[in-house]
């Protein structure tokens, strides 16, 4: 069975809503391959390395949380660039990329699809004010220790995580945001949760833990953002019968 990427492109933009975003780079189809789509190659960056095994695996379409274009970059095609894109136009693969809106979709996001495979208890959402959150907050399922948790996110995310302890508190509530959002981290002290989750940690991070007394974990930017693409793909693999492949290019980040 096949679609046509006209199809695939509406499908895409009706689920993840990218005119509602204001964002860092264009959401949606980034670039123009073959019009006729029998499989989706998903994965976190549309790296030369993931373009590459999506070649290998017969791809028509390329669909990644963090494609091209990024506000404030150099806009020629050279360099890195050029290799990437030259790659993907020469073998005719469509690159659909959907940064915020994949963090913010309530059921197949980064955010919510992280809550399933960690099995957090979705409650809500800490952004109140945007028109479309990103901090999620919940429980855990049963209470653990910092040490406990730790063995846990290694273990679900088959990375080590950075763990601060802030107290000496359980975790039972949590608040969460994929990817680079250690900017967070005061917003998940106001709100209460005994401890904040992100993929990435920056240096003040560790103070205001330490002095917020709420728990942090770094889970890895790429570890924390594996799930959103891999629920797009297979929700459009079994709509339109087609084929979708995850493919994990390895990111200690
Ligand atoms: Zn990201």
């Amino acid at each position: 069975m096949s679609v046509s990427l006209k199809e695939l492109e509406s499908e895409l933009n009706t689920l993840l809503k990218p005119e509602q975003f204001t964002d860092y780079c264009p959401n949606g189809l980034q670039l123009q391959g073959c019009s006729e789509i029998k499989k989706i190659v998903s994965g976190v960056t549309a790296c030369q390395a993931l373009i590459d095994a999506a070649v290998e695996g017969n791809a028509d379409v390329l669909l990644v949380h963090h494609g091209y274009f990024w506000r404030g970059e150099d806009q020629t095609i050279t360099g890195l660039k050029k290799n990437r894109i030259q790659s993907l136009l020469e073998h005719e693969i469509s690159l659909f990329a959907y940064h915020l809106p994949l963090d913010a979709h309530k059921e197949l996001g980064n955010n919510v699809q992280l809550a399933q495979k960690l099995d957090f208890v979705v409650e809500g959402v800490l952004d109140k004010s945007a028109t479309n959150p990103i901090v999620f907050k919940g429980r855990l399922q049963k209470s653990h220790t910092f040490n406990d948790f730790m063995h846990f996110l290694a273990a679900r995310l088959e990375r080590e995580p950075i763990g601060i302890t802030g107290s000496t508190e359980k975790i039972s509530t949590i608040a969460w945001c994929t990817g680079a959002a250690q900017k967070y981290i005061e917003m998940a002290a106001e709100a209460g949760v005994d401890a904040y989750l992100t993929g990435e940690i920056s240096e003040p991070t560790v103070h205001i833990a330490r002095e917020t007394g709420l728990h942090f974990f770094s889970a890895g930017h790429h570890a924390t953002e594996r799930y959103g693409v891999q629920a797009i793909g297979d929700y459009l693999a079994r709509k339109f019968n087609i084929f979708h492949e995850f493919i994990d290019i390895d990111n200690p980040a």
